[in-house]
């Protein structure tokens, strides 16, 4: 009838309006690293457009952004090939968006998704990076980009002491990637700050975006006067390289440490989803606030790599893992109404 067609209509201009907004604000931060718009505004508009796509299907378009990880690299920094996508992860951002998450994974891998356990984390709020490590030695590192090329970083990524130029230990032999974060302490931030102030320059708007900024500078040694931090949490080998020395993410978690590779040290194995549910409290009321870095959620893996495996991704994000995003931190949110240059 002339009202739904009129109806679809609206619907088609608002899904329009979103992707551009969306589109606006992913290329401020991803590629400018400088948004004017605040975590929670960006998820909003990104919530409210997966909605009307998955309600009104003949309003998907292959472009959205609904389908994509980050942006398209646009420096002219060197590009690198991801041997494993890099994707994103879906959100819960309540405890039953999370208990509808797992229904949905027994409803594909059956009960046994539900005994298998689960690995929580902390949801860093920095920029992702790739390091590859062949024969056990830093060969690359780059940017997570549009997941499947990113920017090469590697000499940047070197300024970071705390990331192994060699991994320590038995290392399987070949390549492998490890996964991780960028990120800068509220400590060092401050002081970073402080100094600026006192050079005439101009102060950083916050450590996500100062972060992702510094590992994308042209100049090594502009970077290296940045207090960058690195944690790892994940690891991708090429399909039919050899089998890795752990079958879960907790095990992946600890071998990631004996290589000397930096891990956050708050992480929980959960036999069930209310342990899962009281850790993300507990995290989010009471240990949030002792950090000394910025989270925006818990990151809630299925511990088993063979079920992970099995589960496998759908678009742009892994079935088997769900970010639990957590409420705006107010402290974080109004530092972005400061006019501030990057
Ligand atoms: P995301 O940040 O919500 O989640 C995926 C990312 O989480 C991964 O790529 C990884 O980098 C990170 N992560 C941190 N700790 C992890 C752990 N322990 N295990 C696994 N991954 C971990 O998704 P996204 O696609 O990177 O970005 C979307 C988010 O970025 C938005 O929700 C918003 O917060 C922010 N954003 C903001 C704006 C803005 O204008 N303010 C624009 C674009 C994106």
């Amino acid at each position: 009838t002339r009202n739904e067609e009129e109806e679809l209509a609206a619907l088609a201009a608002r899904a329009g309006t979103l992707r551009e907004q969306i589109e606006q604000a992913s290329y401020e931060y991803y590629v400018l690293d400088r948004p004017t718009l605040s975590d929670a505004e960006y998820d909003r508009l990104f919530r409210e457009l997966q909605t009307l796509e998955r309600e009104h299907p003949e309003l998907r378009t292959e472009d959205s952004p609904t389908l994509r990880v980050g942006a398209e690299p646009q420096s002219v920094l060197p590009k690198h090939t991801h041997l494993v996508p890099m994707l994103s992860l879906g959100n819960a951002f309540s405890d039953e968006e999370l208990a509808e998450w797992e229904e949905r994974i027994v409803r594909l891998a059956g009960d046994e998704v539900r005994h298998a356990g689960y690995t929580a984390e902390l949801k860093i709020d920095g920029a992702a990076v790739s390091l590859t490590y062949r024969d056990g030695v830093l060969a690359t590192g780059a940017t997570r980009g549009n997941g499947t090329v990113g920017e090469d970083v590697t000499p940047n990524l070197r300024t970071i002491r705390e990331i192994p130029l060699r991994l320590r230990g038995k290392v399987p032999a070949g390549v492998l990637e490890i996964r991780g974060e960028v990120y800068m302490t509220y400590t060092g931030f401050e002081k970073m700050n402080a100094e600026r102030v006192a050079a005439g320059e101009p102060v950083f708007a916050n450590p996500r975006n100062s972060a992702a900024g510094a590992l994308r500078q042209l100049d090594p040694k502009m970077t290296a006067k940045r207090p960058l931090r690195f944690f790892g949490y994940a690891v991708a080998v090429p399909e039919g390289a050899r089998a890795l020395p752990f079958a879960s993410q907790w095990e992946l978690l600890e071998t990631l440490a004996s290589w000397g590779i930096p891990v956050a040290p708050h992480r929980r194995r959960c036999v069930t989803l209310d342990d899962v549910h009281a850790w993300a409290h507990d995290v989010e009321q009471v240990q949030r606030a002792t950090l000394d870095f910025a989270i925006d959620g818990a990151v809630v893996k299925v511990d088993s790599l063979a079920l992970q495996g099995e589960l496998g991704d759908v678009g742009r994000e892994p079935r088997w893992a769900i970010a639990r995003k957590f409420a705006p931190d107010i402290a974080e949110t109004t530092l972005l109404d400061i006019k501030v240059n990057v």
